[in-house]
């Protein structure tokens, strides 16, 4: 990752804060972006107290303008476009039969469309100026189960999975890698909002994780970091999951 230039959104907290952490580690240059500026300002100041360098864009993923606003700010600044991972996400918990068109619309803007408009704004800059880019996009382990009350949330993961694969198909004759990652259950802020209002959670994850723990997101971090760099030269069109061995039970 020495030198190169990596857009990690959904960056001020959780995973996305973990990849771009372990990124500037690494010796990238990155681009921390987010909607909260408070927190995202926080991300920076650790990578710069490590010796890293990093910057933080305020965006929301759900606006195309501030998406592409945020590709033109990293090769603005950096000069290069040449990791972006299109992390940011967000969950509800809400049966099936009460799910409104509200809730059902946010979490698809977010997870699926903020993914979409993330990686079509990179691989524009990328295929123009000849970069052989990779994408690294945040699904979930429910993009093939189906925890329950999650309906919005397990539909836009699944559709990442079909998003990812087509991207890489479409993107490989221009030499730009798309991949993602599908954590299990990470403990992170989302995480435990999600246990929160079912205190029961926590058992079941124990029970159903072979593991029998949720994820540091720096373990996850660990798993954005080989899809965004040659070790993983061969892969495309894959989800990997860090999962604690969930998939297998
Ligand atoms: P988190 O809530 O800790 O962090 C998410 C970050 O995304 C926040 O900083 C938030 O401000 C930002 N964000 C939300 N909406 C945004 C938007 N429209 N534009 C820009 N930024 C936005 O969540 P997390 O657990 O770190 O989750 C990160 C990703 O990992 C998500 O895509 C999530 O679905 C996925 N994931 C999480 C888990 C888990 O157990 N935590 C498991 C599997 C997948």
């Amino acid at each position: 990752m020495q030198g190169k230039v990596a857009v990690v959104t959904g960056a001020a907290r959780g995973i996305g804060a973990a990849i771009a952490e372990r990124f500037a580690a690494e010796g990238a240059r990155v681009v921390a972006a987010d909607m909260d500026p408070m927190a995202g300002d926080a991300v920076v100041g650790r990578i710069k107290q490590a010796g890293g360098e990093g910057r933080f864009v305020a965006c929301d993923v759900t606006r195309r303008d501030q998406v592409a606003a945020l590709m033109d700010h990293a090769i603005a600044a950096y000069g290069s476009l040449d990791v972006v991972c299109a992390n940011a996400g967000i969950i509800h918990n809400t049966p099936f039969l009460e799910l409104d068109d509200e809730t059902f619309d946010r979490v698809v803007a977010v997870n699926l469309k903020g993914v979409f408009y993330t990686g079509q704004e990179a691989a524009r800059r990328m295929v123009e100026r000849g970069i052989a880019g990779k994408i690294v996009n945040t699904a979930s382990v429910n993009a093939v189960i189906v925890p329950q009350g999650l309906a919005a949330y397990n539909a836009s993961k699944g559709a990442v999975n079909q998003l990812t694969k087509t991207m890489a198909v479409e993107l490989a004759p221009h030499g730009i890698r798309v991949n993602a990652i599908g954590p299990g259950s990470v403990a992170t802020d989302l995480f435990r909002s999600a246990m929160l209002t079912d205190p029961e959670a926590m058992d079941r994850l124990r029970a159903r994780t072979p593991l029998g723990r949720p994820a540091d997101p720096a373990e996850i971090a660990g798993a954005a970091l080989f899809l965004a760099t040659d070790d993983s030269a061969y892969f495309t069109g894959q989800t990997i999951y860090p999962d604690g061995g969930r998939l297998a039970l």
